[in-house]
């Protein structure tokens, strides 16, 4: 049984508070190899950004849950080398689908934990969000809940159409159950391609497509009911067009391509939204910065030649997302 506060991590309560209070959002980048953690850590520690570091199961699959762990216990150590005095960084587990699953984590020094079972009966729902709370708490841990279902894509998260959260229902959610955070659907989506062609509108400027906007009026609704309660929003990224155009520019093929655009993310980020998840958006970056260096420079066959662009690349992507969309620089 390892506590995160002995490596460092602190959980999200402080920092969701003030982020409710400030008019901003805490970025959620998942993470599963070296050079997204280094580009996370230099993005926040430059930008003085708390951040959360998530892991999913299905990264702790592919990378192993032990070296995750010290890779995250490393990377407090690492912000503090450079130059970032007190790290506000927080390793939280994305999309946890059992509570033996977050008391793993939780035993293994995560900071805060997500129990989803948006999928579930709502009664089910609450006794399961109700158990990991109860186990979480004893250790200070937070835990994340998820009420309403978003649609898409990504690891072992999938469903084939979204239900939006109903504000009627958030109260007796978090009453009952003690979580500190809600994640709810209002429209985001996981995964690159959020949504069908035809659920867009072309835009005759750009010729690209233009998605149907968040539900706002719900997430007011959800506010009215829950003041000052942290809300979370997955399926966040924004799919940057320059980023799917040069990978389809080298030998990609990501046709139609659409994710959240940004200004609606920043109108959701002064709002009671705290914590805003981007994963796609850096598999992009990552994937576009390695597919030039090897269209370019067919000969390169130093991993560091092509997985430091992808670094650069990545770092680039969340020092713009911190400081241009969700406003958390100089907040840590
Ligand atoms: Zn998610």
């Amino acid at each position: 049984m390892i506590n995160y506060k002995d490596l460092g991590l602190v959980n999200t309560r402080e920092m969701f508070k003030k982020a409710v209070d400030g008019g901003y959002a805490i970025p959620a980048f998942n993470f599963n190899n070296m050079e997204q953690l280094q580009a996370i850590v230099m993005a926040a520690a430059e930008t003085k950004s708390p951040v959360i570091l998530q892991v999913s199961k299905g990264a702790r699959q592919y990378a192993n849950q032990t070296l995750l762990r010290y890779m995250a216990e490393g990377a407090v150590e690492y912000a503090k080398e450079l130059g970032w005095e007190k790290p506000q960084i927080v390793l939280h587990l994305d999309h946890g689908d059992s509570f033996e699953t977050c008391k793993s984590c939780i035993d293994m020094g995560f900071s805060s934990v997500m129990i989803d079972g948006s999928h579930l009966p709502y009664d089910e729902n609450v006794a399961l969000t109700k158990k990991v709370v109860e186990y979480a708490h004893q250790f200070d841990v937070t835990v994340e809940g998820e009420l309403g279902v978003l649609a898409g894509v990504e690891d072992e998260v999938s469903a084939e159409e979204s239900h939006y959260t109903k504000p009627e229902e958030v109260v007796d959610f978090v009453t009952k159950t003690g979580c500190d955070s809600l994640a709810i659907s209002i429209g985001t989506s996981h995964g690159a391609f959020k949504f069908t062609p035809e659920q867009c509108t072309l835009d005759p400027q750009t010729g690209r497509l233009v998605p149907p906007p968040l539900a706002f009026d719900v997430l007011k609704a959800i506010e009215e009911q829950l003041p000052g309660f942290p809300i979370v929003l997955h399926g966040s990224s924004s799919v940057p067009q320059d980023e799917v155009d040069t990978i389809n520019k080298y030998g990609g093929a990501l046709k139609a391509a659409v994710g959240i655009p940004e200004e609606q993310l920043r109108e959701a980020s002064k709002s009671a939204v705290c914590k805003i998840n981007i994963d796609s958006d850096s598999r992009l970056a990552m994937t576009a910065a390695v597919r030039e260096v090897f269209a370019q420079k067919p000969a390169e066959f130093d991993p560091r030649k092509y997985l430091g662009p992808a670094r650069d690349n990545m770092k680039k992507l969340y020092i713009h997302k911190i400081v241009n969309v969700l406003g958390s620089n100089d907040k840590a």
